[in-house]
């Protein structure tokens, strides 16, 4: 099962799309990897979800990633005596540790560390930003505000800090629980939310330990201000313009998301365009002309993959919302514009083997019309640097390891194969013609390009380009 283009498709469970059924659909429509949503629902219910991906990867033969997304330290207000309370500009408001339910003047704030990292003016973002205050006084227990943009508050509902580094881990107790949960589960992808300093993922890569890949999340502006450690440090980030466009001004959200694309680009690191990418279809049957340019621009800037959120996972129409994505991005993809920019943003390759050979391999199926690059891979990386190139062909990446396989779902132009290796160079021909041929990338006459590392199952070790004709019997 090949898909028409390069960039991926990534998709949130929820009740909407787990039934088996369903889930089978929208691969076959065009998911290549699955999120799970730790914010919310059981453990159960995620092992469910988990179950079902392995059955539909299973029976289609094509390797799904799986993604576990933290809560993260998601600030929320405490409770209130009333059901809604109303503020309004110029109104004083004050929280405190005081767990008593709040009221019209106060409500609990139970998190300790934001009182002290608070400084006097710093905004607070209320209900994804719908009410907006500013700190007028404030000590270790309790801020006092004024209101800047009324508007209702109730229960629970969280808080954004956008001006203040919080001196707080990204991993909550509830995360490291979570986390444990899912490592042990086979999660290909962790994705670390309010992510601040380039600190962070390396507490995360510790703790984690090569068990799944790592995304941060980029929503707070501050990790803006470190974007190129916290990339060196991540295997993926996501634009997370969710949280992003609540803490920074709309207008910020476009300009950010093209820098850390080309970041990520420079770095060969997959990005993720996430949040409201179709969101009117969570309701209705086809997206606005808005959100079909919104997909088509994150294609453009370069992203590796776009992210259906509640779309998917709570919306009315989750398969016809991955269709309409497939599509846009197969009619993109064909663009000459896009392979105009494809060509210019193309950053130098570095002074090493991989990418040498990378290089070459892209010019050589380039300048004699191969169907597609084959690489062979151990950890990915390979494969990853191949993609980075970003090629005119498909790159499939062979790998005696399901864990790489899956983890390649992610990157543009990746299509993961699991296979046995090679252990000569008959093998490391005949294997790539056959997949090759399989997987519909070629026919016999064609030619594809051959890269792999001798001595043969050496991890790291690329060092060779082979080009191979598909003959009749193969
Ligand atoms: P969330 O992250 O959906 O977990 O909040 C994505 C975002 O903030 O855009
Ligand atoms: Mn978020």
């Amino acid at each position: 099962m090949r898909r028409q283009r390069k960039a991926k498709i990534i998709a949130t469970l929820g009740p909407a799309s787990s039934s088996p059924e369903m889930l089978e659909k929208i691969v076959r429509t065009g998911v290549d990897v699955f999120r799970l949503n730790f914010s919310h629902g059981e453990h159960s219910e995620h092992q469910a979800r988990f179950e079902t991906i392995r059955e539909v990867e299973a029976k289609l033969g094509r390797p799904i990633g799986v993604l576990m997304d933290l809560q993260g330290p998601k600030i929320r207000v405490g409770t209130f005596a009333v059901e809604q309370i109303m503020l309004e500009a110029g109104d004083k408001f004050r929280f405190d540790m005081d767990k008593t339910p709040g009221d019209q003047n106060r409500v609990c704030l139970p998190h300790p560390e934001i009182f002290k990292a608070l400084e006097v003016g710093a905004n607070l973002l209320l209900d994804d930003g719908k009410v907006r205050m500013r700190v007028e006084k404030c000590d270790a227990e309790s801020a006092d505000c004024v209101v800047i943009a009324g508007g209702p508050l109730s229960n629970r509902k969280g808080v954004n800090v956008p001006d203040v580094m919080l001196p707080m881990s990204p991993l909550t107790d509830k995360d490291r629980v979570d986390l444990a949960y899912g490592l042990e589960m086979g999660v290909d992808f962790v994705a670390l939310s309010f992510v601040q300093r380039p600190e962070d993922v390396a507490e995360a890569r510790k703790i984690i330990n090569g068990r799944a890949a790592i995304i941060s999340k980029l929503e707070k502006p501050k990790a803006i201000e470190h974007l190129d450690e916290i990339i060196a440090l991540s295997d993926a980030i996501m634009v997370a313009r969710g949280d992003l466009g609540v803490e920074c001004p709309p207008e910020d959200v476009p300009i950010l998301q093209k820098r850390i694309i080309a970041a990520c680009r420079v770095a060969g690191k997959p990005v993720i365009v996430a949040t409201q990418m179709l969101d009117s279809m969570v309701t209705n049957p086809a997206p606005t002309r808005a959100e079909a340019s919104d997909v088509a621009t994150a294609i453009y800037d370069g992203a590796d993959a776009v992210m259906l959120s509640a779309e998917s996972a709570v919306g009315k129409y989750p398969l016809e919302t991955v269709g309409i994505m497939d599509r846009i991005m197969v009619r993109v993809e064909r663009d000459e514009l896009y392979a105009r920019l494809r060509e210019a943003s193309r950053p130098d390759p570095e002074h090493t083997a991989p990418d040498a050979i990378s290089a070459a391999a892209r010019q050589t199926a380039g300048t004699i019309g191969s169907k597609a690059i084959v690489t062979y891979t151990t950890s990915g990386s390979t494969a990853y640097r191949a993609a980075r190139e970003r090629p005119e062909v498909a790159i499939l990446g062979l790998t005696p390891k399901i864990q790489t396989a899956r983890r390649m779902a992610l990157c543009w132009g990746l299509h993961p194969v699991f296979t046995r290796d090679a252990t000569n160079f008959a093998e490391m021909v005949g294997i790539a013609c056959d997949v090759a041929k399989r997987e519909e990338f070629a026919a016999p006459g064609d030619s594809i390009v051959i890269t792999a590392g001798v001595p043969f199952g050496t991890p790291g070790a690329t060092n060779i380009l082979r080009i191979a004709w598909l003959s009749g019997k193969n």
